[in-house]
């Protein structure tokens, strides 16, 4: 135990430069993942660090590969250069690489004692011929260490973002027996959570480390769409007191690093190209940010706001997976996103380094209907799952958009639907939402809204 533990502290702090661990559930979790003895399963917050439960384990020792199962490849990319620094010998394999790249890879994977610590794939690359022979030769070369499954919820057809391709991990499973699998994840329900032990083939007494989705330094609002006078003067204003940016002072800034910055999120391309320009013309510098832009240009846009050049960007969904910016004062819902778990992971971006911010959802219930019809419409996007499995993920997914709608048309804590909604405890709000800070006023929107009694 103590020799185990001595050794943990050494890498955190010889390879990873960090003094301590973030948090107890941090500590505990990594010491499980190293031990090797459990599967396990973490679920902490953005910017919890759980990324580092499984990369200290998987430097640990001379040799050993531990495979990691990422969503994107921009996910894993961000991953591969943070390792890249620290000097952890990482690789990927996907279809985007040079036949040599890979040949590289390749070769070092089939040595006797590759230098390979963690080997990044996509759950398509996984399911490739190819790819088992890789993972037979591993496994029987005793070269394989972990199996680890990160964003973990695409795995559920009840979660916000389920991935067919999730599915056909458990068949990877099962040729590693014994090999300790861990699956992480920012969202998860009870139900997901059961359907990610399932799927992943998760062997019991699985060891859970799971901590609150509180984010106490988030304010969260609701702004009524259809009840306020004037949106866009309503987004400025909010932008404005969150980057603390008064009328004119904007001329003076060149660089925003200082104030920080905000992401508007927008259903549609051309919702982001007006929130934009509305904002640019009340005076606030912004960008759009979608797949209507070509290549270069949205790059361009994305570094720019990363280093602080302009401050807001108004985005489709498409943008934000594996943007790690620790100074993201605010982020707005300009429309209604599909559900609740996707809600708190967007919004879930501002404040990674704790710092006081806000997240706004602009609500009208034109635009619920909007959602409720796309939702449906949306089924038909998995042709190769079987019909039954749809019919659940409908289901699901309607269930996860009715709980935001009912976040936005109740009267409760913000935080407290949120973290019923995960199946946590009731948090200390403090006043951290409307509801909290100021029911009347609250209370006297939803009326508006129900009574129609605006425009
Ligand atoms: P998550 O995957 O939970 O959203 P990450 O693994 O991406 O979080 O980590 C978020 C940030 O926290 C990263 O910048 C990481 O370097 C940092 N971090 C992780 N562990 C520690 C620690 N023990 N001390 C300080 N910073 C840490
Ligand atoms: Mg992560
Ligand atoms: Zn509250």
């Amino acid at each position: 135990e103590d020799g185990m533990d001595e050794a943990m502290y050494k890498v955190l702090t010889a390879v990873f430069k960090h003094k301590e661990f973030k948090s107890k559930l941090q500590k505990q979790a990594t010491r499980c993942v190293l031990h090797g003895n459990h599967d396990i399963f973490i679920s902490m917050p953005t910017g919890a660090g759980k990324s580092l439960c499984y990369q200290l384990p998987a430097r640990v020792g001379k040799v050993g590969v531990t495979l990691v199962i990422s969503p994107l490849i921009a996910l894993m990319q961000d991953q591969l250069d943070h390792l890249d620094q620290l000097k952890i010998p990482s690789e990927t394999l996907n279809s985007k690489q040079t036949v040599t790249e890979k040949k590289r890879v390749l070769g070092d994977l089939s040595s006797a004692k590759p230098r390979t610590r963690l080997l990044y794939i996509t759950p398509e690359q996984a399911a490739t011929d190819s790819f088992k022979a890789i993972i037979d030769s591993l496994f029987k070369k005793k070269l394989l260490k972990y199996l680890i499954v990160d964003e973990a919820h695409c795995v559920s057809q009840w979660g916000h973002d389920f991935r067919p391709d999730y599915l056909k991990l458990g068949q990877l499973r099962r040729k590693m027996p014994g090999i300790p699998c861990v699956a992480l994840t920012a969202t998860a329900t009870a139900q997901v959570v059961t359907d990610i032990e399932k799927q992943l083939l998760l062997k019991a007494p699985v060891k859970k480390f799971k901590s609150s989705c509180f984010r106490p330094n988030l304010f969260y609002d609701i702004a009524m769409k259809e009840v306020i006078g004037n949106p866009y003067e309503d987004l400025n204003q909010f932008a404005r007191s969150a980057l603390n940016c008064l009328k004119g002072k904007e001329s003076e800034i060149e660089n925003w690093s200082e104030f920080g910055c905000g992401i508007v999120y927008c259903r549609t391309r051309n919702g982001c190209d007006e929130v934009a320009s509305h904002l640019n013309q009340l005076g606030i510098p912004s960008k759009p940010y979608h797949a209507g832009l070509k290549n270069d240009v949205r790059e361009d846009v994305q570094s720019s706001w990363m280093e602080g050049r302009f401050p807001i960007i108004a985005a489709t969904i498409s943008f934000g997976m594996g943007v790690d910016k620790a100074n993201v004062r605010f982020v707005a819902h300009w429309t209604l996103p599909k559900s609740m778990a996707g809600y708190y992971q967007e919004s879930g971006r501002a404040g990674r380094d704790g710092q006081k911010s806000y997240c706004r959802l602009y609500y009208a219930r034109n635009e619920r209907d909007t959602v409720a019809f796309l939702i449906q419409k949306e089924a038909t996007r998995f042709k190769k799952v079987d019909k039954a499995v749809i019919a659940e993920k409908q289901k699901a997914a309607q269930k996860s958009f009715e709980a935001l709608v009912k976040y936005c048309e109740d009267q409760d804590c913000r935080h407290w639907s949120i973290a019923r909604y995960f199946g946590d405890v009731k948090p200390d709000c403090e006043g951290a939402c409307d509801v909290c800070k100021d029911p009347k006023r609250v209370a006297k929107a939803v009326r508006d809204l129900q009574t129609g009694s605006y425009g």
